[in-house]
């Protein structure tokens, strides 16, 4: 298996994984999405809310508020030495206190930790007219999205097959699948249908090439043919802010390797067989 990134920042990350199998990249994309550790606000107690919005509509909007966080914070709250009562190694206290008139954003909570805030400043929570006030205190704490969406780290996370794009002798020139093709990957070069130079990774496999081609009576067979490769997929990983790209990618992977080791040694124990040291 090989992975070659095309974009990697903090933000998102583009890249190719090559000789995997649909269910690996299945389990890679679940295991970002579900499996990575991050931090979200779990208890909120409200001291005032005289804003238009109810207690627990403030309470939904603050929890989804991404957090940055370091990783050598991520503590889950049941694996801590306080044993899960909450303590400042798996939890963070926000305070926040605003009077209208104006917007309390995501950079009015205030944490008790310089390492661990808000991912984004600007996040609108409610919107305050004159005399209307918000305090309150709220705690987070480390999870999973598998638990809750709140804990994902990632916005979009997914992938698609490659494309594997093919002309035969049937192709004559004309030109429809070019004007129909809607990612305008497809050029005419040397009297054939061909892909522009660098634009194979933006077919989205729809095939509208093949079935403009087919409707120009060529025949049973179109002179363009789009397929996907089985082994070949491209992913896009966008982060939340929360994490880094990488860091998410990274802990995917850590995550698929310990249950296939956990397995492994199960499988093992059962059958009474010895384990080699390289499996
Ligand atoms: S593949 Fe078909 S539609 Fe496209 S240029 Fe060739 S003959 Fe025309
Ligand atoms: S499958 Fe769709 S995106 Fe890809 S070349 Fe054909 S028309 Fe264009
Ligand atoms: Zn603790």
């Amino acid at each position: 298996m090989e992975i070659a990134f095309s974009v990697l920042d903090d933000q998102i990350a583009r890249f190719r994984l090559d000789k995997s199998s649909i269910a690996f990249a299945n389990s890679l994309r679940r295991a970002m999405i579900g499996e990575v550790p991050t931090m979200a606000i779990e208890d909120v107690k409200i001291y005032d809310n005289t804003s238009a919005l109810f207690d627990e509509m403030l309470a939904h909007r603050i929890g989804l508020i991404p957090i940055k966080t370091e990783e050598e914070c991520l503590i889950p709250r049941d694996t801590c030495s306080c044993g899960g009562i909450g303590c400042p190694s798996c939890s963070v206290l926000f305070t926040l206190s605003v009077e209208g008139p104006g917007m309390v954003t995501s950079k009015d909570l205030i944490s008790q930790d310089p390492r661990i805030g808000p991912a984004s400043p600007d996040i609108p929570v409610v919107k305050l007219i004159g005399g209307q006030k918000v305090v309150l205190e709220a705690r987070a704490i480390v999870s999973r999205g598998r638990e809750h969406a709140k804990w994902q780290p990632t916005t979009a996370c997914g992938y698609k097959n490659y494309p594997v794009v093919t002309v035969n002798d049937r192709c004559d020139a004309c030109g429809h699948c070019v004007e129909e093709c809607p990612r305008e990957i497809l050029e005419i070069r040397d009297g054939r249908v061909a892909v522009i130079e660098g634009r194979l990774e933006s077919c989205s496999l729809c095939r509208l090439c093949e079935r403009a081609c087919l409707n120009t009576g060529i025949g049973e067979e179109a002179g363009i043919i789009v397929r996907s490769d089985e082994s070949r997929f491209l992913f896009v990983v966008e982060g939340d802010g929360s994490l880094p790209a990488k860091n998410i990618i990274r802990q995917g992977l850590d995550y698929i390797r310990t249950q296939s080791q956990g397995l492994a040694a199960q499988i093992y124990e059962i059958s009474g067989e010895t384990r080699d040291e390289n499996d």
